[in-house]
């Protein structure tokens, strides 16, 4: 969903991005800020100084943002936690944190991080604000980051996970409970109420009259409800597939097939009889060492007169390090690397030798069969 984004910096390992919908609320608050708030406290200023102000004011706003995501970021990496990128997108900010805490007490001080660092930034901005009363052009400003910065943290304190307020809610429930699942199912419900109470506020908003801001709050509140339903949905998944090795997965009953066939026969006992879309090439049957794979695109390629002459060993692709995994790894994390390169199989490989192949819909099939036996 947030591919679509340009990298800013990266700043201690982790990469900064703002996502193309970014732009939509860049360009909401500078409205908002150049046109209305600012001339309105402002009023003596000429157009210039305005428009610095306004830029300055809305670059603070942001920073505030990202100094959130980045508290959140800084402790989970002290938590051995990896964390890739943040992106700021239309809602603010989001860190993209590698996988989940592994204690309660992990999750509750990643969580509170965010909302403490915008507490932070209210009273330093509030600071500043109490010594330059008088300088209304320091004063507002900081004023208005001030207010901003407490709301944000306020807000993200409210206990409906995936807001941090829900997963410090989650990590009691699960410190007292020892069941995560169960933790997660709770503060994710709590999530969905708060989700749909601000679609409610914010239809409340839009009949009185406040069209903007009765919109701007269905659209948070519908984003809240449908990612405490995507959260508790990847907790699940998550929480069935822990320990279990690609080995137990994987589909041992792959066909593969030899380099010195022909490219007619590989379509005719293969591709037609089958109905894969790639083999993978073994040196020989009994060693199953594996050369590459051959997949129906590589062959549609060569011309059909062809076929008859050139070979599988001839046509075959090397497997990359990114397509190939090792049958003791566990599926959680096969099935991070095929997101992560964008793929929908990965080669099982015992050393050198191949084993058979992995794809999410033998993950899927393997927990339903599974669950029907516990
Ligand atoms: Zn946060």
């Amino acid at each position: 969903m947030f591919k679509s984004s340009i990298k800013l910096f990266k700043i201690f390992g982790i990469e900064v991005r703002l996502d193309y919908s970014w732009f939509i609320i860049f360009a909401l608050f500078s409205y908002y800020f150049g046109f209305f708030y600012f001339p309105g406290v402002l009023p003596s200023l000429n157009a210039g100084t305005l428009a610095l102000i306004t830029i300055i004011t809305v670059i603070l706003f942001f920073a505030s943002v990202l100094i959130h995501e980045m508290s959140h970021s800084l402790v989970a990496i002290k938590k051995g936690i990896p964390v890739e990128r943040i992106t700021l997108f239309l809602f603010g900010g989001m860190a993209q944190i590698e996988k989940e805490p592994d204690t309660p007490f992990s999750e509750f001080i990643m969580a509170i991080a965010g909302p403490v660092a915008s507490f932070v930034l209210a009273i330093f901005f509030g600071i500043i604000w109490f010594f330059t009363r008088g300088y209304a052009l320091v004063e507002e400003p900081v004023k208005y980051l001030a207010i901003i910065n407490m709301v944000l943290g306020a807000f993200n304190l409210l206990p409906g996970y995936p807001l941090d307020g829900g997963r410090v809610l989650r990590s009691i429930i699960w410190k007292s409970t020892g069941n995560l699942e169960r933790a997660t199912f709770i503060a994710s419900t709590a999530g969905r109420v708060l989700g749909f109470a601000i679609i409610a506020v914010g239809v409340f908003f839009i009949f009185a009259g406040n069209f903007l801001n009765g919109m701007w709050l269905a659209f948070i509140g519908w984003f809240l409800q449908s990612s405490a339903q995507t959260g508790y949905r990847q907790t699940v998944f998550e929480t069935s597939i822990k320990g279990i090795k690609v080995e137990e997965a994987m589909n041992q009953n792959v066909v593969d097939v030899t380099g010195d066939i022909t490219l007619q026969e590989l379509v005719d006992d293969y591709f037609m009889k089958y109905r894969f879309g790639r083999f993978p090439v073994v040196e020989d049957r009994e060693t199953r060492k594996i050369i590459g794979v051959v997949s129906i695109n590589d062959v549609k390629e060569i011309p059909r007169e062809e076929w008859a002459d050139l070979r599988a060993g001839d046509v075959v692709r090397k497997i990359s390090e990114n397509e190939k995994v090792d049958v003791s790894m566990e599926v959680s994390e096969a099935i991070k690397k095929m997101i992560k390169n964008d793929l929908g199989h990965l080669i099982v490989m015992s050393g050198d030798k191949f084993k058979g192949m992995i794809t999410k819909s033998d993950v899927m099939h393997f927990i339903k069969v599974r669950s029907e036996f516990h």
